[in-house]
């Protein structure tokens, strides 16, 4: 039996990826399950799947755990200490879907005890690609990508030669604002930003869709996980979501993958990885989709794609920078302090304000350094926008 752990089980990528495991019985043990607010579904996952241990990001919410799981060996512990120590525990296969920079830490402990590391949290490459790359290798571990486009190149490039691939195209639906006249996005509501014409997701990342920075994170994702260079990575706006990356070799031949919008063919793979195991998924109807439809985002529309070639020639801490200066902008905007055009030039001031020493931004990486450099951006973000509000 794999001995499985989940980081952030009670959002979106972790429930998704429990409704696998429960239709797999008698294939996976489960050791330590996390959350952060959601108690109740925590708890009862634990219960249901037999966790060792189950634990809450937030220190204040031990006892409501505690009070959950009373009666049931099931071990509690809170807070970010608690997190590292769970994701040590051996287990062969860790789910990282914590969201935000917030999972570095038990990503870099998951990989540090040689566990294969199913990677949706996207944030931890961005902000430290090259740390979580060096922990896996110095660990022996594996890192499978599990964000759907990336899992995409992933199994395109199966069998395939890495230095035949010229190119990789990632595909994005467009968000929740493709259509829209350019002049209402700075009034688009935070409402209507968390609505996803194609994805059921978590509201940050539903809302960073709409934005593109959902895209940008992607672009650096493939850059740090695949090693590719900059000019070789394209993104095109696909409405459909069918199409979820195609990557291209020095022959001319593109390899596309095609499936459903459904995290769970992307989590599934990971999971059952190498084998490929029948999953819930709808068969995709291509006759019923008719067009496939492909265009060029559209630069005035989408900044934070530029800002993403910038971070990914500057590399370094330059993605701390974006990525913190991203979940505070995103804070900020859902907290109703920013409009939504506003995230691009908040994030793209601090990005100017932070990266500008190249000595700086090429430190070695260290967690403490990066940590550092991501406390600075998101205090960064609070000066900019108050600047703006005075
Ligand atoms: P959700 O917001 O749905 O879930 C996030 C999870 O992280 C929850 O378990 C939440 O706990 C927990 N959490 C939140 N804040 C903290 C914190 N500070 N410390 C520890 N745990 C915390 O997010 P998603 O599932 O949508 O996304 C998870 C990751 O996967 C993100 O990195 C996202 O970019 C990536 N991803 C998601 C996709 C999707 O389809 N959803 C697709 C591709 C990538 P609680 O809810 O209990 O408070
Ligand atoms: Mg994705």
């Amino acid at each position: 039996m794999k001995q499985v752990s989940i980081l952030g089980a009670t959002g979106s990528i972790g429930q998704n990826t429990i409704d696998l495991i429960r239709r797999a019985p008698g294939q996976f043990n489960v050791v330590a399950l996390t959350g952060g607010r959601n108690i109740a579904q925590l708890a009862a996952d634990a219960m249901a799947l037999g966790a060792k241990v189950a634990v809450t990001a937030h220190d204040a919410l031990l006892p409501e755990l505690r009070a959950a799981l009373a009666g049931s060996t099931v071990e509690v512990a809170a807070g970010s200490a608690a997190l590292i120590e769970a994701a040590s525990r051996p287990a062969d296969w860790v789910m990282s879907a914590i969201v935000g920079a917030a999972g570095l830490p038990p990503g870099l402990a998951a990989l540090g005890q040689g566990a294969t590391l199913a990677l949706a949290n996207k944030e931890s490459l961005v902000t430290a690609g090259p740390l979580l790359m060096q922990t896996a290798r110095a660990n022996e571990a594996r890192i499978l990508p599990v964000d759907s486009e990336h899992s995409a190149i992933f199994q395109a490039m199966v069998g395939e030669d890495a230095d035949a691939v010229s190119r990789v195209i990632i595909t994005a639906s467009g968000g929740a604002f493709r259509d829209w006249p350019l002049a209402d996005l700075a009034r688009a509501t935070v409402a209507e930003a968390s609505s996803h014409p194609n994805w059921a997701m978590g509201q940050r990342i539903t809302i960073d869709s709409a934005s593109m920075f959902n895209k940008a994170l992607e672009m650096i994702e493939a850059r740090e996980f695949f090693g590719f260079d900059p000019e070789q990575i394209e993104v095109l706006v696909h409405p459909e979501s069918v199409v979820h990356a195609l990557v291209g070799f020095v022959d001319g031949g593109l390899m596309a993958h095609v499936g459903p919008p459904d995290m769970r063919h992307a989590i599934g793979y990971a999971l059952h990885w190498p084998q490929r195991q029948a999953l819930p998924v709808a068969a995709l109807d291509l006759a019923a989709i008719g067009t496939l439809n492909f265009r060029a985002p559209d630069p005035a529309r989408y900044p934070a794609l530029r800002l993403a070639r910038d971070v990914m020639e500057m590399r370094g801490l330059s993605g701390a920078v974006f990525n913190a200066a991203k979940e505070r902008a995103l804070d900020r905007f859902i907290a109703g302090h920013i409009g939504f055009w506003e995230m691009n030039e908040v994030v793209e001031e601090v990005l100017t304000r932070l990266t500008g020493d190249p000595a700086e931004m090429n430190a070695a990486l260290t967690l403490d350094c990066v940590s550092r450099m991501d406390h600075l951006a998101r205090q960064s973000v609070d000066q900019v926008v108050s600047e703006r509000n005075s």
